[in-house]
């Protein structure tokens, strides 16, 4: 079939959850058996999320081929078990980098280079790229921000040469907020009247309006704001606080949100969706009564949007094991020795959190030595692995001054270290280990146990390394190299065996753990914390 654009805008405000509606139609439109890729338009001037703090932008996901993306990809790989790439997240800077490149090379000569056409045919080129593949049925583009901004407005434009140009296989999707006014105790529909008037004078007529709300909308409500708004009353939809995000699909397909796009778009139905699997994990979520107790050690504990795969992945595997994730955020920079037990000893297990820089370092160490002493299920993941390391280093091989030298350059045991190609880097956009590396596993080892395989495959994201030079040092002290990068012999990952669950690991196995397929690793510490509850 003709490949299919849907093209998801917000208005109103922002936050309502742009990406969770893409992943949830994703999700629809694959259960009944389409192809489909999602990607997303941010209208900043960064290249990449690469160099923003977790306070500007949450969490950096890492896609497979190394690109450092908006955590709404994220969302999109947990409900669509389909892998993300560079060309599915798209950021104002990189049209235009990709125009003045051309621009510079003389592809343009004799012009002068404008908004119109030249970035809006960047943007659009951008959009159909996907389809151009051939591999899609459905390329689901999510317009970042939210309309009215000035910001956007290019993106909303090549969106609506695009409608123009592509007819029934381009299809546009409004959401917008319907707030509850208490006082008044009534649902308000202006706002929405109003971010589609301003949505109508771009040129863009939406073709489906889906309303978030607190409360349900009244039918007649939905009427009404259909006839404001020009569109079919079955095409208003609502989409109400729910418990969890992953019930928002059921609640889209309950409205027809899916036979709305396949009818709007001139699409063929092959057969209904199969949502069982998907429905069981719902189920299990629904029936746990018994909880599992996990801290997750970092420096960003009021900001929940920095660990998001974290806390989801930890809610996959909870959930498959039939418990109920209670997720403490112990806040790093704050733990010391002399509340560390309190702290940490009503956790069923800990998460020794990713991060950068020397800020609530100490406290890692903290955590680290208390879990390792009383044998509590542990796992570190990059930097909470490289912490891991120092841990040991300094307290079980005696090295008093180990450290990273990320941390501390002239460290006289540097354990952690800048790897050779890293040495040279002076740019710090993009230039990190980025992506998908192969780790082999040690037979025996917890890794190779959970996995089920000799080889994995887990993403990446960091400048430093475990310093092989050391590597005999750890073994013989207690703390053995189980996964090693089979081409350059980096190690990847470390473990205590005599320790009931003290994994540490460089890679980032929290970007590859979805509804359907819990990450293997994941699923295992849960069930260590689990029997040690
Ligand atoms: N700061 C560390 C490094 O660059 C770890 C990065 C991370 O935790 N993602 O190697």
């Amino acid at each position: 079939m003709e490949t299919k654009y849907i093209f998801v805008t917000g208005g109103v405000v922002s936050s309502l959850g742009k990406g969770i509606i893409s992943s949830s139609l994703a999700r629809l439109l694959l259960s009944r058996g389409y192809s489909v890729t999602i990607q997303k338009f941010d209208p900043y001037i960064n290249i990449d999320p690469g160099t923003l703090n977790p306070y500007e932008h949450g969490e950096c996901y890492v896609t497979v081929d190394g690109h450092e993306a908006d955590l709404d990809l994220g969302h999109y790989e947990r409900f669509t078990d389909i892998h993300t790439t560079r060309a599915n997240n798209v950021t104002t800077g990189r049209i235009y980098q990709s125009v003045i490149d051309k621009e510079r090379r003389g592809d343009y000569l004799g012009k002068t280079v404008q908004i119109i056409p030249h970035i809006t045919d960047e943007i659009k080129r951008n959009v159909k790229s996907l389809g151009n593949t051939g591999k899609f049925d459905f390329v689901i583009t999510e317009i970042g921000g939210t309309v009215g901004d000035i910001e956007s407005t290019p993106f909303l434009e090549a969106v609506r040469q695009l409608k123009w140009e592509l007819g029934k296989n381009a299809l546009s999707i409004h959401l917008t907020y319907v707030p509850y006014l208490k006082a008044a105790k009534e649902l308000k529909t202006k706002p929405t009247q109003h971010s589609v008037k301003q949505l109508q004078a771009i040129g863009i007529q939406p073709d489906i309006l889906i309303l978030r709300t607190e409360k349900d909308i009244p039918p007649a409500m939905r009427r009404k704001v259909a006839q404001f708004c020009n569109v079919a009353p079955e095409a208003v939809i609502q989409s109400v606080d729910a418990s969890t995000i992953y019930k928002v699909p059921q609640l889209m397909h309950e409205q027809a949100l899916d036979n709305l796009v396949l009818s709007l778009t001139g699409t063929e139905s092959i057969g209904e969706p199969d949502h069982a699997a998907w429905n069981e994990y719902l189920r299990k979520l629904d029936a746990a009564k018994e909880t599992v107790k996990i801290a997750l050690v970092g420096k960003y504990v009021e900001l929940q949007d920095a660990y998001k795969s974290i806390s989801e992945s930890l809610m996959h595997s909870a959930t498959y094991c039939d418990r109920r994730l209670e997720l403490t955020y112990v806040n790093s920079e704050k733990l010391s020795p002399s509340d560390v037990e309190e702290k940490l000893s009503g956790m069923n297990g800990v998460i020794i959190a990713p991060g950068f820089g020397q800020r609530g370092i100490e406290g890692k160490f903290t955590a680290l030595k208390w879990c390792r002493e009383h044998d509590m299920p542990t796992f570190g993941i990059c930097l909470g692995m490289q912490c891991m390391v120092i841990e040991y280093a300094r307290n079980v091989l005696g090295l008093e001054d180990a450290n990273s030298t990320e941390m501390n350059p002239s460290t006289r045991h540097n354990v952690i270290d800048l790897m050779e190609e890293q040495k040279s880097v002076s740019n710090l956009g993009g230039t990190m280990r980025l992506g998908a590396y192969e780790c082999r596993l040690r037979p025996g080892s917890i890794p190779a146990a959970a996995y089920g395989r000799e080889t994995v495959s887990e993403r990446h994201r960091h400048r430093f390394e475990f310093n092989g030079e050391y590597r005999s040092r750890f073994e013989e002290a207690g703390l053995e190299c189980v996964g090693e990068n089979p081409d350059t012999g980096l190690v990847e990952i470390v473990q205590a065996p005599a320790l009931t669950w003290f994994v540490g690991t460089q890679y980032h196995p929290e970007y590859q753990s979805t509804v359907l397929h819990p990450n293997p690793l994941f699923m295992s510490f849960m069930k260590a914390a689990i029997a040690n509850s």
